[in-house]
């Protein structure tokens, strides 16, 4: 740290993100991306968009954000186009939380919630998920705090109903209710058709997992028109150019392409079903996942060095040091031949170990 550093970040503990190596070596199953390109016309249209990088994107993003709305049947001001959905949950955080509207989540969540909250010196609170890694809800009703729920959740991949998460949202009227929904693509169901029946309501989603898009960075927000306009108010006081040309042109490449996004989803479930019953047969323990990765323990081997054994076999995933999970590991599901290869690799890891 430097002596400039404020002292207001100086507990500040930044996010750790996922490995991400710069050899081509590793089978990369950890940051929970897309194993398959861009679309195309996604591609087709960065390309173009590259030629007039001379000038700013539209800050408001029309194009996008009309396309957007259209695909979600939602009004154009009824949402809000960011870069990343770590953008807008961010927004979220610095709107809509301070002393007399404090921060809540599970204890086993994303974890730049906690970033996010510490960094914008928001008072939060964590609450333990049940043994089985679900929410109970009843620990959310009338809580009189903003509230913060991925569905499904991270790491777990476990997804609550939009029925349950209606009794947290009718219950804390005067609270904004993010629902962060990085990984609904996969199987779950969005609560954006509940927007317009609760003002509370923010619903979040990315284009970095069903959409192959992580590398550009674009996310969303979709809520009510006032919640979008104090969200608004925030990015025009950060960063109002927040989406780049090519990213802007790459996400209505891929919206134009919804074909290609919902055939990549099946593949990943299918071959997560694969997955997690070749798992299931090598004696590992499985939350129930409705993403792209599972959440997997193994009673014989630990999990840590499990993880350290693939890497070294250049497979990647993802290992969380943190109390209550340290015995799990996270795999992103890649495509069919890259799962055969972790389960040929994870049954000779397993049968050195008998
Ligand atoms: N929410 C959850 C639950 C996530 O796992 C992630 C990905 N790390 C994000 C949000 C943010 O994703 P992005 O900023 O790439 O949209």
């Amino acid at each position: 740290m430097s002596r400039y550093f404020s002292r207001k970040y100086e507990k500040l503990i930044p996010y750790t993100p996922g490995e991400q190596p710069e050899e081509k070596k590793y089978i990369k199953l950890n940051t929970n991306e897309s194993p398959f390109p861009p679309s195309d016309r996604a591609r087709e249209y960065a390309n173009e968009a590259a030629k007039s990088l001379n000038l700013y994107p539209d800050p408001e993003c029309r194009e996008l954000n009309k396309k957007m709305a259209d695909t979600l049947k939602v009004d154009e001001d009824q949402i809000l186009m960011t870069n990343g959905s770590d953008e807008i949950l961010n927004f979220a955080f610095m709107a809509f939380c301070d002393n007399d509207h404090k921060a809540v989540f599970p204890d086993i969540t994303y974890g730049f919630y906690s970033v996010f909250a510490q960094l914008n010196n928001v008072p939060y609170e964590q609450i333990p998920l049940k043994d089985d890694f679900t929410i109970d809800i009843n620990d959310y009703i009338g809580i009189n705090k903003t509230i913060f729920i991925a569905n499904p959740n991270a790491p777990t991949a476990i997804f609550l109903k939009p029925e349950e998460i209606e009794k947290i949202l009718a219950s804390n009227p005067d609270n904004v209710v993010v629902i962060d929904e990085a990984y609904v693509d996969f199987g779950a169901k969005s609560c954006v058709p509940l927007i317009n029946k609760y003002d509370n309501l923010l619903v979040t989603q990315t284009f970095s997992k069903s959409r192959s898009m992580a590398g550009a960075r674009l996310g969303f927000g979709v809520a009510s028109k006032e919640i979008i306009k104090d969200l608004n108010t925030v990015k025009y006081s950060t960063n109002p150019y927040n989406i780049n040309k090519m990213t802007m042109a790459a996400g209505l490449g891929t919206l134009e392409d919804e074909e290609y996004t919902i055939n990549n989803c099946k593949r990943i479930i299918e071959n997560r079903e694969y997955t997690k019953n070749e798992l299931l047969r090598l004696g590992f323990e499985l939350t129930d996942s409705s993403t792209n990765f599972v959440f997997a323990k193994h009673p014989k081997i630990d999990a840590k060095r499990l993880y350290l054994e693939l890497k070294e076999k250049e497979i990647l995933v993802r290992h969380f040091d943190k109390e209550r999970i340290s015995s799990y590991n996270r795999i992103t599901i890649g495509t069919h031949e890259e799962m055969e290869t972790l389960v040929n690799t994870l049954k000779s890891i397993l049968e050195e170990k008998a």
